[in-house]
């Protein structure tokens, strides 16, 4: 299995999964042409892919979804709540946001030439049966209004993805859906010293460290260290926001919440401007 992340953050998320006999998208957070183009950079053809699943309806997770699914024949899987909303901006991402255009929502515009989107109404109470992937749905707690985080099983291999971005706080419950992944990518938002002391104004500043906003890094540390176990070959932090993070300041964090936990996998931060791959073919001989 190999994990394309075609960037991570507050201007965009997607995800694609792929085993040796499917590839899925997750979040569809980039213009339809820019995603074409970071699919393009690590080397998949967009009408490879079979399916797209939707996380939540904020603009950094559906900017291209609908323009993706019509134009690459994708049948989208969200929940009801999601698939009724209409796009808004992510937590933490001010006003701008609202502004963006509803035609680029997941729901169809009116329109004779537009083509129907197959929709698929997922929730947590059932796992969604692909090709070579089974997913499973576990509710986060986020401003959206039925957001979730997965976990995404290899049926001919058992490799398994878990995928928690968007959460403004973590509970043991949560965490123990996540234990026994291979690869794990956590939201590792803001620092929270630069969040207190930095630009945003203090509701902004609330929102994004309330219960529904997003994990800082030392909650991700928390969230980490919970769910590492020898299996674990990839720990990737995700979501990292430009304003109120650094990317070695994440890592340090995490470094030094992973100490004595034994974790002998890779760490990586997830970049917002380009893809990241995990599981090529350098990795996995390393791993060998
Ligand atoms: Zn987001
Ligand atoms: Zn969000």
């Amino acid at each position: 299995m190999r994990v394309h992340i075609l960037g991570s953050g507050s201007e965009g998320n997607a995800t694609v999964l792929e085993s040796a006999q499917q590839r899925i998208l997750i979040d569809a957070g980039f213009g339809v042409r820019n995603l074409a183009q970071r699919l393009k950079s690590v080397g998949i053809e967009p009408e490879s892919i079979s399916a797209l699943i939707v996380t939540h309806e904020h603009q950094d997770h559906v900017r291209g979804a609908g323009a993706a699914a019509r134009r690459w024949n994708l049948p989208v899987y969200a929940t009801a709540g999601t698939l009724k909303s209409k796009p808004t901006g992510d937590v933490g991402r001010g006003t701008g946001e609202s502004a963006m255009p509803v035609s680029v929502a997941i729901e169809p515009t009116a329109g004779r030439k537009k083509k129907r989107i197959v929709k698929h109404v997922v929730d947590t109470r059932t796992e969604v049966q692909l090709d070579d992937f089974t997913i499973r749905f576990i509710r986060a707690p986020h401003d959206a209004r039925e957001p979730v985080s997965l976990i995404a099983t290899v049926k001919s291999t058992g490799e398994r993805v878990g995928i928690a971005y968007d959460i403004g706080h973590i509970t043991e419950r949560f965490i123990s859906h996540f234990t026994e992944v291979d690869v794990l990518l956590v939201e590792s938002n803001h620092d929270e010293a630069m969040l207190r002391t930095g630009p945003y104004p203090w509701s902004l500043k609330q929102r994004v460290a309330g219960p529904n906003g997003h994990l800082s890094n030392a909650e991700c540390g928390l969230m980490a260290k919970a769910c590492v176990h020898r299996g674990l070959r990839h720990l990737v932090l995700c979501h990292l926001s430009k304003v109120n993070n650094k990317p070695d300041m994440a890592l340090r964090a995490m470094r030094s919440a992973l100490k004595g936990t034994g974790f002998r996998g890779s760490l990586q931060a997830a970049p917002q401007d380009r893809a990241l791959t995990l599981g090529g073919v350098a990795q996995m001989e390393l791993a060998l």
